[in-house]
């Protein structure tokens, strides 16, 4: 309780592990509270292509692994730990982290968006084999390929239109009638020869675990309870992002969603409080972008900490 840091991560994706490795070169000996999922969406893709610097594309669970051990070398401190409570109220800012609390000068919030899923068996053992949260990391290995993607609203439609780059056909499912998908997205996947839409049905099942692979779903019609198979080589979910926010609410300013509003990229309304990543970012949402506001944030924390005297 004695110590007071001068800079918290919280999150341990690409925003966090870069602005540890800036932060740790910056001498400011960062501590990462890795989180619940500790690497972040990105340890849960398989091979990342457009991460510039890997010619050959390389996988996510490596890819966050160099991050860490490039800030570790520089002296950044990693705890397997998640923050239960924050205080903002006055600086230092206090943290409560199992049964401990943490105190810091300042704090970088890349706690990162959590992609919503269905929660069926099937699919979470399927993950990274043929279902995935994300098509523009995996919908290449789709190729020639027929694609699922669930949801109604502008991710799905994204989603959906960007797979049909790989896919010889999208079909997009929706458990209602009416979208939530802006009428221009709507329109541009309905409009498209590629892509086809079954309303009113909702996945009972992904298959086939024991395979490994995805190769068809179960559906069912939710006005009549009838069930029915399709065949398909993946399954994308457009379902949504939850924002990792919950124990910031009252203290920073969030949108209707739940993500932190942020100005100038970086700055939260508490001075010494910034956020980076998917936390604030519910537009580009890629793994170069995260790590470029983690670096823009660290920057940030070395320039206030030098304002303030600390
Ligand atoms: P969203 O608008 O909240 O839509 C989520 C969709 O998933 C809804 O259709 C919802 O169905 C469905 N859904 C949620 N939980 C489900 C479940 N358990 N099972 C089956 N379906 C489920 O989320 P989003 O599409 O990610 O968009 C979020 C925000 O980002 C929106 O403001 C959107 O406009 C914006 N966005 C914009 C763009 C763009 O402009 N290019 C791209 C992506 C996102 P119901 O409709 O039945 O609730």
């Amino acid at each position: 309780m004695d110590t007071v840091r001068n800079v918290v991560i919280v999150g341990s994706g690409c925003a966090g592990h870069t602005a540890a490795l800036y932060t740790a070169r910056a001498n400011l000996t960062p501590l990462v509270l890795e989180g619940h999922e500790p690497g972040g969406q990105l340890s849960l893709t398989t091979l990342v292509e457009n991460f510039p610097g890997f010619p050959e594309g390389i996988h996510g669970p490596e890819l966050i692994a160099n991050m860490r051990r490039q800030a570790e070398r520089f002296g950044a401190e990693y705890k397997l730990a998640q923050v239960t409570a924050a205080d903002l109220g006055s600086a230092p800012f206090t943290l409560r982290v199992g049964g401990e609390s943490v105190r810091t000068r300042t704090l970088i919030i890349a706690s990162g968006a959590s992609a919503r899923w269905l929660g069926l068996p099937s699919e979470q053992a399927l993950i990274g084999h043929g279902v995935s949260s994300c098509a523009t990391c995996d919908g290449f290995f789709f190729s020639g390929r027929k694609i699922v993607v669930i949801g109604g609203g502008d991710s799905a439609m994204e989603e959906a239109l960007f797979l049909t780059r790989f896919a010889t056909q999208v079909t997009i499912i929706h458990r209602r009638e009416q979208f939530r998908a802006s009428k221009i997205m709507l329109e541009r996947a309905q409009k498209h020869q590629k892509i086809d839409f079954v309303t009113n049905a909702v996945v009972e099942d992904v298959y086939d675990v024991s395979k490994k692979e995805v190769t068809g779903l179960k559906l069912r019609d939710v006005r009549n309870g009838k069930s029915w198979d399709i065949a398909a080589s993946a399954m994308f979910l457009g379902i949504g992002h939850i924002p990792n926010t919950k124990i910031f609410e009252g203290q920073l300013e969030m949108d209707q969603d739940g993500y932190l509003k942020t100005s100038s990229y970086v700055f939260t309304q508490v001075p010494g409080v910034y956020a980076c990543g998917d936390v604030q970012d519910r537009r580009y949402r890629q793994a170069i972008t995260a790590a470029g506001s983690g670096c823009m944030a660290a920057l940030e924390v070395e320039k206030y900490l030098e304002q303030v005297g600390l």
